[in-house]
This record gives C-alpha cells, sequence and structure tokens, in this order.
C-alpha cells in the first residue's frame, strides 16, 4: 500500500482528513483461508491528528476465499472489520506502529494485522457442512459415502492377528 503523506495533519493537532485506500495486500494466506492478491482491500480510513502521533481509523472490506475444514470444498466470503490504531509519532515500548521518519504512514501493517486477526482458523462451509467420511473419504454432503459401519479398531487389529497365524508358513496341518 502506498505511504500516505501525513505532515499537514501533525502540524494542525486536532485536524482530520479521510483518505480512501483500495489496494492488494500480498501474503495474507493461512492454511485455509486467502485473501487473493487480485482482490484489493478497502477502506476509508480517517486520520486525525493527536499529540502522540496519528489515529488510524476505518473498517476494511475485502474477501476471503476459504476452505471448509470438514470437506474441504473451496468458497468465499466477504469481510468488512473495523479497526482503530495509533501510530505513533515518536514510538515507545507499547506502540505498535509508528510513522515513518519522513513522517509518512504505511496502513499496511495495520491492515495486515486486522484481517489477518478477523481470518477463521477453521472456516465452514455452512454450519451443518457433514464433512468427508473418515473411511472411504466420500463427500457427506453429496451422499457419497455408502454409509458403512466402522468397524471397532481393536477387533481390525485381532482380525489381522488370526489372519496372519492361520496364514503362518510354519503352521502344518
Ligand atoms: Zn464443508
Ligand atoms: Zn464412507
Amino acid at each position: 500500500m502506498r505511504a500516505i503523506d501525513v505532515r499537514d495533519l501533525l502540524e494542525n493537532p486536532g485536524a482530520s482528513r479521510t483518505v480512501r485506500v483500495q489496494e492488494p495486500v500480498p501474503g495474507l494466506r493461512t492454511e485455509l483461508a486467502d485473501v487473493p492478491e487480485d482482490a484489493p482491500i478497502a477502506a476509508d480510513l480517517t486520520l486525525e491528528s493527536v499529540v502522540e502521533g496519528i489515529y488510524v481509523r476505518g473498517s476494511l472490506e475485502g474477501r476471503f476465499v476459504l476452505r471448509c475444514a470438514r470437506c474441504l470444498k473451496a468458497f468465499e466470503r466477504d469481510f468488512d472489520v473495523e479497526m482503530t490504531e495509533l501510530v505513533a509519532r515518536e514510538p515507545g515500548p507499547d506502540d505498535d506502529y509508528a510513522l515513518a521518519p519522513d513522517l509518512t504512514l504505511d496502513p499496511e501493517p495495520i491492515v495486515r494485522d486486522a484481517v489477518v486477526l478477523e481470518m477463521p482458523f477453521s472456516p465452514l462451509c455452512r454450519p451443518e457442512c457433514l464433512g468427508l467420511c473418515a473411511i472411504c473419504g466420500g463427500d457427506r454432503n453429496l451422499g457419497e459415502c455408502p454409509g458403512h459401519e466402522r468397524i471397532d479398531p481393536r477387533w481390525e487389529a485381532l482380525g489381522v492377528l488370526l489372519e496372519d497365524l492361520s496364514g503362518s508358513p510354519d503352521h502344518d496341518d
């Protein structure tokens, strides 16, 4: 994202203005969520000059491409994230963001952090998604699983053991 020149604001504490940003932010990706690089994040950011620096306020709009944590189907969902952050002029240990030495403000780190917090950890295509069958891998939403009883793993192990015994070459009968 392009840096915003805020020198005019810094000279007038209490003053504010709104800037429109609409740019893609690369690298916003987790295992099951992605903000595609061709989908810009848009926001009207209100920049307010305070003694400590510039307050940035606004709501970020964009689109997630998600993969369902249960059935792995890809789907999309729009997001709208509210944020308010201070970009400090002389950052102390508690300040997350700072103005650049040339007194410009780079909105990208603030936007990135706010969107990352909003990315779903375990997205679902719909709340009642049935997911994939653990045995045959069929999509149970599509009725791809014929429906089978799961064999108790202890019996399964015993079955293998019995097969081994009967098939053993030392076994003379
Ligand atoms: Zn699903
Ligand atoms: Zn199945």
